[in-house]
């Protein structure tokens, strides 16, 4: 069906395709230009307003970095004031090459972050990625032992940021990787031999030190361009993380009989005395732990993370703007009803997961399984509500009572 009032042949003037092929021809003086064409020329507009968001004129300093890490993380100061630093001079060392000729050369500086299971590194990593408006790939340092395809794995790495970018590949060039779960692609110690731990650092390391990737690109992102795209990793923000359990013993041997003047007796730490004691790690010791000389001289920022006590649990659960307990309240506000966890039940949930040994991480499916019940039933009741845990609900001794507004018990489960 011709578009225009005549029985002329019209066509668009980029892609030459007739007026009847199209859904829409929009007409200029003297040219033509199709729906479709429309959208991809948006699309690479698009592209060029992102490359441009790329922080470097609007890069927040680090006191603001971490003013707002301190809105989503409890505790941890050390780290946040050096991973506010880090990344606030990685990003300005970018922004510093566009310019003019420099007579200094800055030195990338990746992150290593060391620090019990759920006490931060990843939630560090996504804080840090949003603060600074890049894309961010997470991946676990353990699945890429398991498939024993290193190259792939690679790349795999790679193509998760560029997803993460959308497909654009000037900002993936500019994001961060965060590679979870580094301790365990050590050599053991003691064994001259752990092929697959050394030959992973190997190969982190050439995408870490900086080099240009032909990653292949499945159609779906990219449907009518090229199959292989290349990208940059010299300006990558990698940051690794992981539990490195004992690292404490060998900081200890290290400084035994030394200036840093630890107590003998290893059985007898508690986590503080950890904490402590990693606070002191160097480079060397983590080359003993059993990684790669090569690895550790590309990850010069080392940052350690406390395990998290009772009260930072506490804190954890209450006071972050995406605090659970929080959530939960506004979910049942949302239909007027009254969620409350007394000072007992916080208690005895950080308690619980103190026990369980996973830090902050086993906070959401202890409360998750305590007010299971009451997402389940409290939704259906007419009357407005409020029920209050307490350190019996938690413990599974009592069941949660719900009562309306007006004191009245409506049901107890
Ligand atoms: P890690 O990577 O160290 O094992 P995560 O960063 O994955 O730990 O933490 C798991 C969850 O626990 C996070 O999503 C977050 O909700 C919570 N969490 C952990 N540490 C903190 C912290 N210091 N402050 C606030 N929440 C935290």
């Amino acid at each position: 069906m011709p578009k225009f009032n005549d029985n002329k042949v019209y066509k668009c003037s980029f892609c030459g395709k007739l007026d009847k092929q199209v859904k829409r021809l929009i007409q200029g003086p003297g040219v033509y230009i199709c729906d479709a064409c429309v959208r991809l020329c948006n699309d690479i507009l698009e592209n060029d307003v992102k490359e441009e968001t790329i922080p470097v004129a609007n890069l927040p300093k680090p006191k603001k970095i971490k003013s707002i890490l301190d809105q989503y993380i409890i505790g941890q100061d050390d780290a946040k004031q050096t991973l506010s630093v880090a990344a606030y001079n990685h990003y300005k060392r970018i922004g510093q090459k566009n310019q003019a000729e420099e007579d200094v050369e800055f030195q990338k500086s990746n992150i290593m972050m060391i620090g019990p299971t759920g006490s931060g590194k990843t939630l560090f990593a996504q804080t840090l990625a949003k603060i600074l408006n890049v894309p961010l790939a997470i991946v676990d340092a353990n699945a890429l032992t398991e498939t024993g395809y290193v190259g792939e794995n690679v790349e795999d790495i790679l193509l998760a940021l560029i997803n993460s970018a959308n497909g654009d590949i000037n900002r993936a060039e500019r994001g961060i990787i965060y590679i979870d779960e580094v301790d365990k692609i050590a050599r053991k110690p003691g064994t001259t031999r752990d092929i697959s731990g050394e030959g992973v650092q190997q190969a982190l390391l050439k995408i870490i030190e900086g080099t240009r990737v032909n990653v292949p690109i499945p159609s779906s992102i990219h449907q009518q361009m090229q199959e292989m795209v290349s990208i940059n990793t010299k300006d990558i923000l990698f940051i690794c993380g992981g539990a490195f359990n004992d690292l404490e013993t060998v900081i200890e041997a290290r400084a035994k009989g030394g200036r840093l003047g630890f107590g003998a007796n290893v059985t007898s730490k508690n986590e503080k005395d950890i904490g402590k004691i990693l606070k002191e790690v160097m480079p060397d010791d983590l080359v003993k732990f059993g990684l790669i000389p090569e690895f550790v001289g590309r990850l010069p920022i080392i940052v350690t993370l406390d395990a998290l006590d009772e009260t930072a649990l506490i804190k954890i659960l209450t006071e972050p703007k995406n605090a659970l307990v929080k959530q939960y309240q506004k979910m049942l506000e949302m239909d007027a009803h009254e969620l409350t966890f007394d000072n007992g039940a916080l208690r005895a949930i950080a308690r619980e997961a103190i026990q369980r040994n996973t830090g902050a991480r086993g906070l959401r499916s202890i409360i998750e399984r305590v007010i299971k019940e009451i997402m389940f039933n409290v939704p259906s009741i007419d009357a407005d509500t409020y029920c209050i845990i307490d350190e019996n609900v938690v413990t599974g001794k009592t069941e949660p009572v719900i009562r309306s507004k007006t004191s009245k018990t409506l049901k107890s489960n």
